[in-house]
């Protein structure tokens, strides 16, 4: 099965904004409120369709029916893709919310997961900053108590954020994105969000929006604390560096810069690649991908190995893999 490239699901929300066009090249329109392009998912109110090639309109769902063992390897019994992959165009605050793990997910949902996710930042402005995590010692009393008399803010662990950092955040911990940030996220397969507070903003209907205090008070873990950007091991040969940005129980990252071209092996587990920077060649025994800036691939997991080529100056690709 040769590598499988997605049509993007791109969604228009308030906060979005252009540069998921005028940085990454999806096919956007002339509105101004971009937000989000899934690149690979397998939700119910969204699946990705492969794009191009033998397999073209197939659905990613479609296919891990059709051929389990070529594109899934180790993890053929898998019913849904257990990664949804996404770039993010931030241009206003996000709504402060958290996600419940699997254990939390399936009393609100039987068929829902729990949602761990990571970012790694593509673009921000000098004055962009996240929440991730509360304020050390912060207790659910007092969280409760700030929410309910507007001074939530007080609780928040708010940090800037810049091009490269890596940040990531387990299900259970408070977060938000705020302005100017254009971001990759990895995360658990799952739609179960709930949100605690809109900054104070109404809807277009000139009312608050809905928040879940009571879901989200439960789904919080107050004895995480803080959540800063990680500190990656990093492995070098010749011009090839490789950081490893996260090793969690749903997925590992690492990310790649190379002026040369490298290998990355394929060992019987799907591998995605996201072109950050730069453009290349991706080839496997079964086929080839041309990359540019803002593309993503899904390399099956009988590909056995990738050879990546940068076709022009310095890349950097990240691989999302699963680790077990
Ligand atoms: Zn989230």
């Amino acid at each position: 099965m040769e590598p499988l490239v997605f049509q993007p699901l791109i969604k228009q929300i308030r906060w979005g904004g252009r540069r998921l066009g005028t940085v990454l090249q999806k096919p956007i329109g002339d509105a101004a409120d971009y937000a989000e392009s899934w690149e690979v998912a397998d939700q119910p109110d969204g699946r990705s369709i492969v794009a191009s090639g033998t397999y073209a309109g197939r659905s990613l769902h479609e296919l891990m029916k059709l051929h389990p063992a070529e594109l899934m390897g180790r993890h053929a019994s898998l019913t849904q893709f257990p990664l949804l992959i996404k770039f993010l165009d931030a241009n206003d605050w996000l709504s402060l919310q958290v996600h419940p793990n699997d254990q939390q997910a399936v009393r609100y949902n039987p068929d829902e997961n729990g949602k761990t996710e990571a970012w790694v930042i593509l673009d921000a402005q000098p004055d962009s900053q996240i929440c991730a995590g509360l304020k050390q010692g912060v207790t659910r009393e007092q969280f409760a108590h700030h929410l309910a008399d507007g001074t939530i803010e007080e609780t928040l662990h708010l940090i800037p954020v810049k091009a490269g950092d890596c940040v990531f955040v387990p299900a259970q911990t408070v977060h938000a994105l705020g302005p100017g940030i254009l971001l990759a996220e990895v995360q658990q397969q799952s739609n179960l969000t709930f949100r605690l507070y809109d900054w104070g903003r109404v809807g277009s209907d000139g009312k608050p929006r809905e928040v879940h205090v009571e879901q989200s008070l439960d789904c919080t873990d107050f004895t995480r604390g803080p959540v800063n950007p990680v500190t990656p091991d990093q492995t070098r040969s010749g011009d090839h560096t490789v950081e490893s940005l996260v090793e969690c129980d749903y997925f590992c990252i690492h990310r790649h810069t190379a002026t040369n071209p490298f290998c990355i092996p394929v060992d019987d587990r799907f591998r995605i690649l996201m072109l950050l920077q730069g453009s290349a060649t991706v080839k496997t025994g079964f086929g080839a991908a041309e990359l540019k800036r803002g593309s993503t691939v899904l390399l099956p997991a009988c590909s056995i190995d990738a050879e990546v080529t940068p076709t022009g100056s310095s890349l950097i690709l990240l691989e999302v893999f699963h680790p077990a």
